[in-house]
């Protein structure tokens, strides 16, 4: 992937005018300060995005430049609290960040997510006051970059069997194996790893890029997230100090507990991709003629429109209550797979069918929707399958795993 920068990517002159469509008057549920966020982070998207995401999708580039914007904008851990660096906002705020970078694009939306939930959160959550002090207010800002590594390249929908190991050598740890569809990974100055020690137990553990031994290839050739960069951690002996190891829990249930977080944040970014997608195709149907008059005079289309719209205000319904009860601390993993698994759904059927409306000119870069359509054929698979989720509910509800 080439690493261009601000000033070489081509800024296209787009017309973005788009406006959420808000049949249910979902807009009045929305307090003051969670509607300036989200119009704030729409004119973001607006001018910082729109402008080059083709380019940058055609191309597989990575827009380095934005990492320092998403900063400034104060993308990067919105729930985090101000005296780390965060913006000590609501989970329903976060979630409006999260919908309208994904209105702009998955990939960005991903970069953000991984380093708000996955990297952020669990160093708030899970490490040392010295931790949180050094690492959260670069991460808030964009000064750092960071990545989450869970998946492996044998283990992915079962990371209880990883194979990352993390021995004890005294006055320090030693960190051996490799992780592989990272976001971020290869432009990562830090990274948020999962390894088992010598009991068996998931230990989280922070590797800073120039550790001897620590190396990020990129992973080369996706059709799906092209403007995010993704790659694999490789741990060859590499020595860690014990103070990078994060103390506030461990186990399984740590690194779940940072993708309940990013899930959460996935439901509502799937909205904004579904919303993108909808206005597009609304709006073309209307100035399309065929036979005579606008295609959105005919019944068949009519039916497409209907029942996206219903499907993203169910979605948006769904996400305002979620945020709700994320709010009074009260949401479970189940619900927040039943959002995540429901709003990628629809985002993609939308997006299937918003394509069709625009016949030929769906296809192309003209339009965004054959960018999300791919983007979301990898937001359907990571941060739990779809199928998974529809397990995490099937636990919930019989009390019986179907996972083995
Ligand atoms: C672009 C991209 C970015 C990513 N970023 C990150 C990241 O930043 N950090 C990170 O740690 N990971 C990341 N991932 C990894 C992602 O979370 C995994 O791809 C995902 O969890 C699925 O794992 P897998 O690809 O190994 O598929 P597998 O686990 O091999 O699954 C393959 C298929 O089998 C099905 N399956 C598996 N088990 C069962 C079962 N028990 N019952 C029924 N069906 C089952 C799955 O649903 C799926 O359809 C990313 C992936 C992609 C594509």
């Amino acid at each position: 992937m080439n690493m261009l920068t601000k000033e070489n990517i081509k800024k296209k002159v787009v017309a973005d005018d788009f406006e959420s469509p808000d049949f249910y008057d979902i807009d009045a549920l929305l307090t003051e300060e969670q509607l300036m966020i989200r119009d704030s982070v729409r004119q973001f998207v607006k001018k910082e995005i729109s402008p080059i995401i083709e380019d940058c999708c055609e191309q597989a580039v990575f827009p380095e430049h934005i990492v320092k914007a998403f900063g400034e904008l104060g993308a990067f851990g919105p729930s985090i609290p101000e005296t780390y660096g965060g913006g000590g906002l609501d989970e329903i705020s976060y979630g409006l960040i999260m919908q309208e970078i994904e209105r702009g694009d998955s990939g960005m939306r991903s970069t953000v997510s991984v380093q708000s939930s996955l990297v952020m959160y669990p160093i708030y959550k899970f490490g040392s006051e010295e931790q949180r002090k050094k690492y959260l207010p670069k991460l808030a800002s964009g000064d750092m970059l960071g990545c989450f590594g869970l998946t492996e390249p044998d283990f992915g929908s079962n990371p209880s069997g990883m194979l990352t190991k993390i021995t004890d050598a005294g006055d320090h740890f030693i960190l051996n194996g490799s992780k592989m569809w990272i976001s971020n990974s290869p432009k990562a100055d830090v990274a948020v790893v999962w390894a088992k020690n010598e009991a068996g137990r998931i230990k989280g553990v922070i590797v800073e890029r120039g550790m001897e031994g620590f190396t990020t290839p990129e992973i080369h050739g996706k059709w799906s997230l092209r403007a995010s960069i993704t790659g694999e951690l490789s741990f060859d002996n590499v020595k860690i100090p014990k103070e990078n190891i994060l103390p506030g829990k461990d186990g399984l249930g740590a690194p779940l507990m940072c993708l309940d977080s990013a899930r959460y944040g996935i439901a509502w970014g799937a909205v904004g991709a579904a919303m993108s997608c909808y206005e597009t195709a609304r709006k073309y149907a209307s100035e399309r003629i065929q036979f005579g008059k606008p295609i959105a005079g005919f019944q068949l289309i009519q039916k497409k429109l209907t029942e996206m719209l219903t499907e993203i205000t169910k979605a948006q319904l769904i996400n305002w209550r979620l945020g709700k009860l994320k709010n009074e601390g009260k949401a479970t993993t189940a619900q927040i797979s039943m959002a995540k698994r429901n709003n990628v759904e629809i985002a993609l059927q939308i997006a299937r069918e918003a394509r069709q409306i625009l016949g030929g000119m769906g296809i192309t870069q003209e339009y965004p929707i054959m960018r999300h359509m791919m983007n979301l054929e990898s937001v359907i698979t990571y941060e739990g399958t779809h199928d998974i989720h529809l397990l995490i509910m099937g636990h919930d509800i019989t009390g019986i795993p179907a996972f083995q």
